[in-house]
């Protein structure tokens, strides 16, 4: 339909009707303009049981929303979407997937009918000039971007595209990437980077998974982070490798800790940092968590 068609089908409308058509047709026609600097957040999102459980992480995530204005998009990159080259994800409905095993049945009952957005894949793919995006229309939301994005807006009514990570590049190589989408945060697109800052599940102590607790090299790679991160350090949280044994246990592989890389790439110097859900759970997880502006 065209616009002026569009415009003539809202003269048969009610009143109500014709306002949520408007709505629509605004979105339509400026789905990406230009708004107030929106914040950008990383996200510790830990394990998937928290997408249906209640706690003081799940709590942390509503509360970090309502400090936020409403986005019009999200852009997430989820520690579990690893790929060769750099893809987003560009369908209209992507699908919610399930991408683990061995939880109870209403876990993999979870919905989250976010639309996509083929008009933000288009235009992060436009932004970036380090490497040729790929869109996709095959992978979906995966539980790294909805068991979070899903505290954060429970009525799914904002759409949320994912962009991979590529497994074959380092850090340094991801930070400018990512510096490339940082104007999507003046056209009101929360970006969100889904990780674990410390994540190392073959010391995870599964039968305590409910509890907060993390050993001193968990703590101290979690700590030395958090204070490079709030200094604007970038250039150490790019050189993780080089900080030794605390490190290299806190951050065996790297997938999850890469999100915080692309979040952090996305910081102003004006921005101001908050750290919330700063606690470990079961040794070796931490749910620490990263607003910044
Ligand atoms: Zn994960």
């Amino acid at each position: 339909m065209n616009r002026k068609t569009f415009l003539k089908s809202l003269a048969i409308l009610p009143l109500t009707a014709a306002a949520m058509k408007l709505n629509e047709l605004n979105r339509i026609t400026a789905p990406l303009g230009k708004t107030s600097k929106i914040p950008v957040l990383f996200l510790g999102h830990g394990s998937p049981m928290n997408a249906i459980e209640e706690n003081e992480f799940v709590t942390g995530f509503r509360n970090i929303a309502k400090g936020i204005p409403k986005p019009n998009a999200i852009l997430c990159i989820s520690a579990h979407w690893e790929t060769k080259g750099t893809f987003v994800t560009a369908m209209q409905n992507p699908p919610t997937i399930h991408d683990f095993g061995g939880f109870p049945k209403a876990l993999f009952d979870v919905q989250y009918p976010a639309p996509g957005s083929p008009d933000l894949a288009k235009e992060t793919k436009s932004l970036i000039t380090k490497t040729e995006i790929g869109l996709d229309n095959k992978w979906g939301l995966d539980h790294g971007a909805w068991s979070v994005i899903k505290h954060l807006y429970p009525n799914a009514d904002i759409p949320v595209i994912q962009m991979s990570i590529d497994y074959s590049q380092g850090p340094q190589y991801h930070y400018e990437l990512a510096q490339q989408i940082k104007s999507l945060r003046e056209k009101g697109v929360l970006v969100i980077g889904s990780g674990n800052i410390v994540h190392n599940l073959g010391k995870v102590e599964w039968r305590r998974l409910n509890e907060t607790f993390g050993y001193d090299w968990a703590m101290e790679a979690n700590g030395k982070i958090k204070k490079f991160i709030l200094d604007g350090n970038h250039k150490e949280l790019i050189n993780f490798r080089s900080h030794g044994k605390a490190f290299d246990l806190a951050i065996p592989t790297p997938e999850h800790y890469l999100p915080l890389i692309y979040s952090i790439a996305l910081k102003d110097n004006k921005d101001e940092i908050s750290i919330f859900n700063d606690k470990a759970v079961a040794g070796s997880l931490t749910m620490t968590s990263v607003k910044i502006g």
